[in-house]
């Protein structure tokens, strides 16, 4: 596929300044920047830790009983990047794009929270969201304290001896009923979520912003595959591959940080012409 840089660039800003309906489609790139690594990229957690192990709820009880120190170290990683995290000016050009009246919403696999900290207000979260949790005894939904609850994580990786589901259930929000909660994010196996509602945001869309994804993940990555059916115009960033994008869409060779404020620059230049 032909991919000059600032060519790909006007085309792009272009095809959005006239869209009506564009709709983002998110993956774990869009974060890179943000100091949270990517899955499948190399030294990234699925690099190092087999998914089927520390992904799934019977693998964490496996890992709980040989002591929980792989668990430590895993929360003691997540601790430390997501403390840190912030938009990055990918996100933050994400939000403008709304504001524009261009994007209509995001649907996003990241559980990161950062499109909306960037102020992207129709966001889709079908993995989850790490902030929110899940009663288990009352089934209801509740956000919680960013910083509070990654130090209640960080106490738990600091902590020593064996690592028990008891002793991490004592560190995390009860729900108001009192009952036990869980971090509402989707493990291997479990449902995603609000993908009825993802889709029906891709059947809406003439043009579909595919960021950082490598599209292997299901039944997520037939968001972008609804977008082209129902017509949409398909404009794909990153820096390695491209997975959706045919010739007659748009691909950026570029990490999402830097192409996306170019792009948003481009079309307020268009559409302050108009
Ligand atoms: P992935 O790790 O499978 O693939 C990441 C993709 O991003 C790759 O195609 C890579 O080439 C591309 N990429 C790397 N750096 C980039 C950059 N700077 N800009 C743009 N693209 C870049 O990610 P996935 O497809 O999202 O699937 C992994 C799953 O893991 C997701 O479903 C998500 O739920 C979860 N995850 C979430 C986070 C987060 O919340 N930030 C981080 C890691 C993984």
């Amino acid at each position: 596929m032909k991919n000059n840089l600032s060519e790909e660039i006007q085309k792009a800003a272009e095809i959005l300044s006239q869209a009506k309906s564009a709709v983002i489609f998110s993956g774990a790139g869009m974060s890179a920047e943000s100091g949270i690594a990517t899955f499948r990229d190399p030294g990234g957690l699925w690099d190092r830790f087999d998914p089927a192990e520390v992904g799934t709820a019977p693998g964490i009880m496996s890992l709980l009983s040989e002591g929980g120190d792989t668990i430590r170290e895993i929360i003691r990683e997540v601790v430390e990047a997501f403390t840190l995290a912030r938009p990055n000016a990918g996100h933050l050009a994400l939000a403008e794009l709304e504001r524009m009246g261009v994007a209509r919403s995001v649907i996003t696999q990241n559980i990161d929270n950062l499109h909306r900290e960037a102020g992207s207000t129709r966001v889709f979260e079908v993995h989850g969201n790490l902030y929110r949790f899940r009663c288990l005894n009352c089934e209801s939904k509740f956000f919680v304290d960013r910083s509070d609850f990654l130090e209640r994580l960080g106490d738990i990786a600091r902590g020593s001896g064996p690592l028990s589901l008891e002793g991490i259930m004592e560190r995390v929000p009860r729900c108001s009923c009192g009952g036990v909660s869980r971090p509402d994010v989707v493990m291997f196996g479990e449902s995603v979520q609000e993908l009825g509602e993802a889709i029906f945001e891709a059947h809406q869309s003439d043009v579909m912003l595919i960021l950082g994804t490598s599209g292997v993940v299901y039944p997520a990555a037939m968001v972008p595959q609804e977008a082209r059916k129902a017509g949409a115009v398909l404009i794909e960033i990153n820096p390695t591959e491209v997975v959706f994008a045919s010739k007659n869409d748009v691909y950026i060779r570029e990490k999402a940080a830097v192409a996306l404020p170019l792009i948003v620059e481009e079309v307020k230049k268009r559409k302050k012409k108009k």
